[in-house]
Order: C-alpha cells, then sequence, then structure tokens
C-alpha cells in the first residue's frame, strides 16, 4: 500500500494585494506586507495525495484518538520554511496529513531552487528512512509550482537528486490494475502516463475537489501542536538532522541581481457599458488596428517595460577600454559614466595612468556616488575582457512527430543574437528518433551547429531518458548557455538537466541580455529577467557557481528569425548510451488536436468555460463570428481556451495558449474567459483584446483593451444585432 508524503509551503497571498504592499520607492512588491497561505496548487496536492489514498482501497490511516498509525497509506507531509511555516503544517493534519515535518533553519534562507530542491530530497531521503522504514512504496506529491516562485523547477530537481521519475502537471489519477495511471498535460493536449516503478515524484497542475477540515481533525491538529502533549505526529528537523549538499544562499546557483516593477500595462483596459458602444469600438477599432501596432504590441511597454537595450559588444571590441556602457545594474552604470567622463577630462586613456592624485580627484567628482574602495575595484575591472564563460549559445529543440515546436525557432532567433554579441557559434541539440531531417530547417532559423542525439528510447519523450542524454551531450561541449522552451516538456525536461550538470537555471524568462559585472570579475554574462510573485514584480537574475548558464523562455516573447534556406551548418551526431532502465514512463495514452484551423485570420473569437455548454458555444460563437465576418468582410477563426477544450465545446487543436496555439491576429475577442496567465501568453501578440465576462473581477480585464461586465447569454446577441443594424 503506497505511501505519500506531500509538499506544502507556505506563500504570501498575491492574490489579495493592497496599495500599501508596494514600496513607495522602488514600486515593488514587498512580500512581507503580504498575509501568509498555503499555496493554492499544494493544498490541491493533499487533496489529491488523499484521493489517490482513498481511490487505492486504503482508509484512512491515523487514528484520531490515539495517532497510531497503520502498515501504509500515510500522508506526510514536508513543509521547509520559517517557524511560522507551521501554519500550513497544521491545515495538512487538519485535512488529511498522519504526519507532519517543518524543516526549518536560517541556514536554510535565500535558496534559489537549487537549495530548496537539494534539503527536501534529502529530507524525503530521511522519511523514507525513519519513517517508511526503507519501504519504496511511495510517492512524492506537489503542486505544479508555488505562486511566490512560479518556477515549476523544484519537482523535478527533487527528482532528480533522488533519482526518481517525476510526472509533471497531472491532472487526474485513475486507480487501475493495482497501480496509477495519471493525467498530465502536455503541449497542444493530454497524454494518459504511468510510472514503471515506484517512487515517482508527481506535481499536480490542477485537482479542483478541495480538502475541508472536519471539527475533530481541527481538534486533533490543534492538540498535536500543543507544546505540553507529546504529539509525534509533529516533527522539526534542522539543517545539520538532514545533511543537505547545497543549502541557502551558498548553495544556490542564481543570485537575484535585480527587482523591479513591471512595465507599463499598455491595454487600455476600458469598460465599455453596453453592446451598441461595443459595435462600435469593434468596426473602429479593426478599422485603426493597423497604425495601434507601435502603441498596443503584446500590451507591455518596450520589452518588459524597458527600452530595447544596445546590442552588447565584448570590451576588446569596443573603442576604448574605459567603456563600461554594459555594466550589470543602472547604479554600476552610472558609477562608470561619472569615472570615464572625469578620467577623459584628465586626459587619461591607459590605466597606467591613473595615480593616486587623479584617484583623489575623481572620488571628489564621484561625491556620494562611490568610495575608494568601489574605485579601486573598478580600475581592477578595466584589466578584464575576456568573457567568464566559454562555448557556444545552445536551444535545445522540443519537436512531436518530426515537426519542431515554434518555441525552437523563437529561442534561436535570440540565441543568435547571443552568439553573435559574444562572438561564437549557436547549437541546437535534437534528442529523438529520425530527427535528422529536421536539421535543415534549424540551420534555416539561425543555427550552425545541429548536436543529433538519435536513439529508438528518445522516439517519446521521457524525462529520464531526454534529460540523460541532453545532460550528456551539454557536459561533453560545455556550451556557455543554453535555453529551453518554457513549455510544458522544457520546463520538465531544463531543471532535470541543470541540476545533473550542477548549473543554475531560470525559469519562464521574459527577457535574455549580455552584460558585463566588471567590479565583481565578470564579462558577458547571460542576464535572465523575468516575473515573479504571480506578475507583480520583475526580477533579474544571474547565474554562479556554474559552468553554463541556463533559462526557459517564455514562448510568444522572443522573435524568429526570418528563416534562410541557403545558411549552412554542421551535423554533429552525439551518441548516448541508453538502456530500458533509463525509460521511466508508461505512455498509455496521448490526445493531441487534429484538423485544420486557421489561426492566421484577421479576427479570432475565443470561448472559454464560461459558455457554459457545447451548443451555447455553437450558437454564440456561430452568431458572432458571422456578424464580424459580414460586418469587416475579413476571415474569423474560433478559439477557445483549454477548460472550454476540456468540456468538449469543441476540438483540440482551436486550443489558444501555452499548450495550445499562440496567436497574433489584429482582433481577439474572449467570451466568458478568465484570462489565465497559460491563456493570455497565447494572445500577447494581439493587437486589440476584447472580453465580455459576467464576473466584474475577472483578470482578464486588466489584460484586455475593451471589456463588458455581462453573460454572453445576454451581451453576444445584443452585439450581433448591432453589428448586423450598422
Ligand atoms: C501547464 C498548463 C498549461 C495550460 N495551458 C493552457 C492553454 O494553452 N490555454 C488555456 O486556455 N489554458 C491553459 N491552461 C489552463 C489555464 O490555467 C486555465 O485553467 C484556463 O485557461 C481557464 O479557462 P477559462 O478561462 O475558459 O475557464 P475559467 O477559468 O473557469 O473561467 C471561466 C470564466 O467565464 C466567466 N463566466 C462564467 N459564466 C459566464 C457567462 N454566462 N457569461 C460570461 N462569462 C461567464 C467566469 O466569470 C470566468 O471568468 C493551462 C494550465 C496549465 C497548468
Amino acid at each position: 500500500m503506497s505511501n505519500y508524503i506531500v509538499l506544502v509551503k507556505q506563500v504570501p497571498d498575491v492574490s489579495q494585494i493592497t496599495d500599501n504592499a508596494f514600496d513607495p520607492e522602488t514600486g515593488t512588491l514587498v512580500r512581507s506586507r503580504l498575509a501568509s497561505v498555503i499555496n493554492e496548487l499544494d493544498a490541491q496536492a493533499l487533496a489529491f495525495a488523499n484521493k489517490m489514498r482513498q481511490d487505492s482501497g486504503s482508509t484512512l490511516s491515523t487514528t484520531l484518538k490515539t495517532g497510531a498509525l497503520t502498515a501504509g497509506g500515510k500522508i506526510i507531509a514536508l513543509s521547509m520554511g520559517p517557524p511560522m511555516a507551521e501554519e500550513v503544517l497544521r491545515y495538512s493534519l487538519s485535512r488529511s496529513a498522519d504526519i507532519v515535518i517543518l524543516l526549518t533553519d536560517r541556514a536554510l534562507g535565500g535558496a534559489d531552487t537549487v537549495a530548496t530542491a537539494n534539503p527536501l530530497a534529502f529530507a524525503i531521503r530521511k522519511i523514507v528512512k525513519e519513517i517508511l522504514k526503507d519501504d519504496s512504496d511511495y510517492y512524492v506529491i506537489t503542486g505544479m509550482q508555488s505562486v511566490d516562485g512560479d518556477t515549476a523547477q523544484v519537482p523535478a530537481q527533487i527528482a532528480e537528486e533522488l533519482g526518481l521519475p517525476c510526472i509533471a502537471y497531472v491532472t487526474d489519477a485513475q486507480f487501475r490494475n493495482n497501480h496509477f495511471e495519471f493525467t498530465r498535460i502536455i503541449s497542444g493536449g493530454s497524454q494518459t502516463v504511468a510510472a514503471k516503478k515506484l517512487p515517482a515524484v508527481i506535481t499536480v497542475a490542477k485537482y479542483e475537489y478541495p480538502l475541508f477540515a472536519t471539527f475533530s481533525r481541527t481538534r486533533w491538529a490543534n492538540k498535536s501542536f500543543d507544546p505540553a502533549q507529546d504529539g509525534t505526529q509533529v516533527i522539526r528537523w534542522s539543517a545539520s538532522d538532514i545533511n543537505a549538499t547545497h543549502i541557502g544562499v551558498t548553495g544556490s546557483k542564481t543570485s537575484v541581481i535585480r527587482v523591479f516593477p513591471p512595465g507599463k500595462n499598455t491595454r487600455k483596459c476600458q469598460q465599455i457599458s453596453d453592446a451598441e458602444s461595443l459595435a462600435k469600438i469593434l468596426v473602429e477599432s479593426f478599422k485603426t488596428c493597423g497604425e495601434l501596432v507601435e502603441s498596443s504590441g503584446n500590451g507591455q511597454a518596450g520589452k518588459n517595460g524597458q527600452a530595447q537595450a544596445p546590442r552588447y559588444v565584448l570590451p576588446n571590441k569596443r573603442a576604448s577600454l574605459f567603456n563600461r556602457n554594459f555594466e550589470g545594474t543602472k547604479k554600476e552604470q552610472a558609477d562608470y559614466e561619472i569615472l570615464s567622463g572625469k578620467l577623459e577630462e584628465l586626459g587619461i586613456t591607459k590605466i597606467n595612468q591613473i595615480d593616486d592624485s587623479s584617484k583623489e580627484k575623481i572620488l571628489e567628482a564621484a561625491g556620494e556616488h562611490f568610495h575608494k574602495k568601489a574605485l579601486e575595484d573598478m580600475i581592477e575591472g578595466f584589466k578584464l575582457a575576456k568573457p567568464s564563460f566559454e562555448g557556444e549559445v545552445w536551444v535545445v529543440a522540443e519537436h512531436s512527430d518530426g515537426v519542431v515546436h515554434p518555441a525552437t525557432f523563437e529561442l534561436e532567433g535570440r540565441a543568435r543574437e547571443l552568439a553573435d554579441s559574444l562572438e561564437t557559434k549557436v547549437g541546437v541539440v535534437v534528442a529523438g528518433n529520425n530527427i535528422e531531417p529536421m536539421a535543415k530547417e534549424l540551420i534555416a532559423a539561425g543555427a550552425d551547429n545541429i548536436y543529433i542525439i538519435e536513439d529508438k528510447l528518445l522516439e517519446v519523450f521521457d524525462p529520464t531518458a531526454h534529460r540523460k542524454a541532453i545532460a550528456d551531450a551539454i557536459s561533453t561541449y560545455w556550451p556557455q548557455i543554453v535555453l529551453y522552451a518554457a513549455t510544458p516538456q522544457g520546463r520538465m525536461l531544463a531543471p532535470m538537466v541543470s541540476y545533473r550538470v550542477s548549473c543554475g537555471l531560470t525559469a519562464d524568462c521574459t527577457g535574455l541580455d549580455i552584460r558585463d559585472s566588471s567590479r565583481k570579475g565578470d564579462i558577458g554574462l547571460l542576464l535572465q529577467t523575468r516575473p515573479a510573485l504571480g506578475g507583480n514584480v520583475m526580477a533579474t537574475i544571474r547565474t554562479k557557481n556554474s559552468r553554463s548558464q541556463m533559462a526557459t523562455a517564455r514562448p510568444g516573447v522572443m522573435k524568429r528569425i526570418p528563416p534562410d534556406p541557403s545558411r549552412k551548418g554542421k551535423i554533429i551526431r552525439h551518441k548516448v548510451k541508453l538502456t530500458e532502465d533509463d525509460v521511466n514512463l508508461e505512455i498509455i495514452k496521448t490526445e493531441l488536436g487534429s484538423g485544420e484551423v486557421n489561426f492566421n485570420a484577421d479576427v479570432i473569437v475565443s470561448g472559454g468555460k464560461g459558455m457554459q455548454s457545447r451548443d451555447n458555444y455553437e450558437r454564440l460563437m456561430g452568431l458572432l463570428c458571422e456578424a464580424l465576418r459580414k460586418k469587416l468582410d475579413i476571415q474569423v477563426e474560433r478559439g477557445a481556451s483549454r477548460a472550454a477544450v476540456e468540456q468538449g465545446f469543441i476540438e483540440r487543436v482551436h486550443q489558444v495558449g501555452q499548450t495550445g496555439t499562440s496567436i497574433g491576429p489584429k482582433l481577439y475577442v474572449a467570451l466568458g474567459i478568465s484570462g489565465a496567465i497559460q491563456h493570455m501568453i497565447g494572445v500577447a501578440n494581439t493587437e486589440t483584446i476584447v472580453a465580455i465576462n459576467s464576473d466584474p473581477n475577472a483578470p482578464i480585464f486588466k489584460q484586455c483593451d475593451y471589456y463588458i461586465v455581462g453573460t454572453v447569454e445576454d451581451i453576444v446577441p445584443k452585439l450581433v444585432k448591432e453589428l448586423e443594424s450598422r
């Protein structure tokens, strides 16, 4: 009978952000000013573990009166955090956990995902040894990601540390033939898989059947935490209890350089009161769409709200050694501006001309901007010209049935720019079976070298086998940068590979730039910018203690370069020894969208779960698409949210979003769609977004240009009538 180790995390409540939660000086969100709650997906993971326990036929293992545990079917909740994180364990105990463990120690603070996954994996080893008595029949169940980190890297890295299979983005589990089959989200559809052997790590993407605390369990949970009671179900461990190898700041492989507010939203977010006005706006805005491109774009001011930075040039290619325009932070850049200005004024062109008297003059000019130590560091930094990292810029290709995922081409576009700046080559690594025909297209999209890892065992994506192949190629050729698409597959593969080759990884980047930090001895670093805390802040991150810098990048953000079929590239075949044991998942069923859809249409009208039924979807879509087609004399196509597809309103091929298709029409009309990030990623390049939703607080209203609060049943027929009468 399986046991379940559930990872639960206390996170800031980003759904309840008040104005005073923002720092008035920096404009960034102050985490400590937010209330703390259990990470919603971890609460779902706890409920999911409970469902698995029930479905597999084991009864609740804890005897509430005595706290005694039966042999199997235990749910053990594990949390790492400050002492106050105890609250999420109380929550767990009062729902379904039998034992709760808090891993708490100051030394564990300030950790990135590696230094979080590592101690958690060591704690799991200790649980298995001491509580499960080395019984390997267990699952580690976690939420797909936490709202504060948003990386989805920790579970995969725990799996890597423990050498376990990982099944990510799970939405359901069925107990059949004495084992569990899991349904999970994949690009373009869904898949049913089973772990060939246990233990296994499962990450839950959605399980909306919450557990409620009963009165008796709550009493029992509170009693367990009472210091006067000898509650054996509450265990506290410190760092020295688990002997992890990577903890806290020193064990981390990435560090945050800068946190800043997200770019100003350039969507209009204008509420429209009635269908008549909306019809007018639809027609007008469609006519002026071309003109709106510059102002609307992807809804962000410039890239991430920043002005486009000039392209990086290596120090030895700059007009002067004193040109340090490419320093990492704004403050550093400002310091160098003062310094180089003064050096110019003093007529100094070589480092050895900087003597004590010139240093004094420089410090006088610098005032409070920098002092002696910083000046000495900057002068030392001038001697640096050699990049800190060496090797090519790589993209890990994602493909299915011989078709390259569009996000791979986008990454190649950015990799080309980065590689040109760093004066190196672009490599694309492809793992699979019969993959060589893809090389031509990958070269045309910007690659110099294609690394082919061909093996029958790599025919379909199995995280364990693929991460072994990719990691082997990386640790043979050591590229300086490795980019993966932030798709479900990339977000699964990248953390496993990076952990395996001991390199830092930043998730879901929306900006990748090259900068120096020469005062700290770094030249040509990859700065990785990403949204954090549910998109409420942006963070720029750098890699440390690693031979290669790695990032997953959000699809639809980087730009593909126009394919050039005349480009020449080299194919390098890389052999990796794989056996059946490297394939950990049994793939039972894959459901992918098929059929034709014209997402190049000027207008896409999409329906979400709020369309209520297939009939409603058919009727209202038919009416609105036809009215727009006639009125504007353009092509109109139907789209849908993932939830609408899962409800059976329309075929999978119509799904828009992260795991559907990314689109960029002139006009996007969203009917009964809430505006989840995974959906909105897919419409980021749309010129005008219009939303109709009955919930006045629907998140989509903050991400669209025009919206009406109302039901689709009420608004759509009125809108159609107005369009027809104009
Ligand atoms: C790894 C991963 C990948 C994913 N990929 C995608 C993806 O590619 N695409 C995608 O769309 N999602 C994706 N999702 C799912 C995504 O997180 C959301 O669950 C999904 O987008 C929600 O769809 P929805 O807005 O239709 O449904 P809901 O979030 O349930 O929203 C329905 C909306 O309809 C409104 N409504 C209800 N009744 C009415 C009415 N009568 N009239 C008007 N409005 C009404 C409600 O107010 C609500 O806002 C992914 C999730 C994960 C974890």
